[in-house]
């Protein structure tokens, strides 16, 4: 086959470390018998070794060209190959429960991360190669530089756990950033105090818009002095003071009022 040309448009910047790519299957460990889901297989750096632990994996690749060689090289009864856009594919249309894996497009990371949030419910886990950048923003703690609406949106759907960091010279072509595989794994219903997540998004998009400026600023025209005092929140400080659980209540206080 002639060589394929790394597209910029379609975020294609492939791996071919062998330490990493093992590394990347090892924290995995696939099954035989489980459904896992690859996000952009590419040129198949994870997906040959996938294949070979799982004996057959779903794949969704934007890139036609890159369809096609996968189909000439790989068995359907092997692997499934959706031609589209991960962005807007259903994973509901898959059987549950899903293993999503992938070394995902840095330009759509975060728009794909919240679209496979809305399918929780529906998988076991997730393990993806991001930009470093980003990994910290989903993992990070309050009171960090990093905390923001990022990370309180993906920590209320997911306990997460940054694995290991991935240098820029283990891809062809090499990305300008360093990345990171993160794992990804739903939290429990009962586990999380729930609340309306539409509502929380409205919620932390205001409270973290300016970031140095206290929730009496930010959020004081949707509670109240009195709401306040009554969450036990000082309205003086800022958002990426507040816990998850401190936002989650500042929802369903809302909810109620
Ligand atoms: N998994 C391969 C590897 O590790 O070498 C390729 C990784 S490359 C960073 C990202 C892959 O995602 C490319 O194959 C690209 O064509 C594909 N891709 C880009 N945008 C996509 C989208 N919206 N939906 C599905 N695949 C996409």
């Amino acid at each position: 086959m002639s060589r394929h040309i790394p597209r910029k448009r379609f975020g294609q910047h492939f791996l071919t470390d062998p330490d990493i790519i093992s590394a990347i299957v090892h924290a995995i460990r696939p099954r035989s018998g489980e459904h896992l889901v690859e996000i952009g297989p590419g040129l198949g750096a994870l997906t040959v070794p996938l294949l070979e632990q799982a004996g057959h994996l779903t794949v969704i690749e934007l890139d036609r060209d890159i369809v096609a060689r996968l189909q000439k090289r790989f068995p359907p009864d092997r692997l499934t190959i959706h031609a589209g856009d991960a962005l807007t594919f259903d994973f509901a249309s898959l059987p549950a429960p899903l293993r999503l894996v992938g070394n995902l497009p840095y330009n759509i990371s975060t728009p794909l991360l919240f679209h496979l949030a809305a399918f929780a419910s529906r998988i076991t886990d997730i393990h993806v190669m991001l930009q470093k950048e980003v990994v910290d923003r989903m993992t990070a703690r309050s009171g960090t530089a990093d905390y923001g609406r990022l990370s309180v949106m993906l920590q209320y759907r997911f306990d997460m756990e940054l694995l290991f960091d991935v240098p820029p010279d283990a891809f062809d072509p090499p990305p300008k950033v360093d990345s990171a595989v993160v794992r990804m794994i739903p939290r429990s219903q009962d586990e999380q105090s729930r609340c309306d997540i539409a509502e929380l998004e409205k919620l932390v998009t205001s409270a973290f818009s300016q970031r140095r400026k206290t929730l009496r600023n930010t959020l004081g025209h949707l509670i109240s002095p009195d709401g306040f005092a009554s969450l036990g929140i000082d309205p003086g400080r800022r958002a990426e003071t507040l816990e998850l659980a401190d936002f989650i209540r500042m929802t369903n206080h809302l909810g109620n009022h």
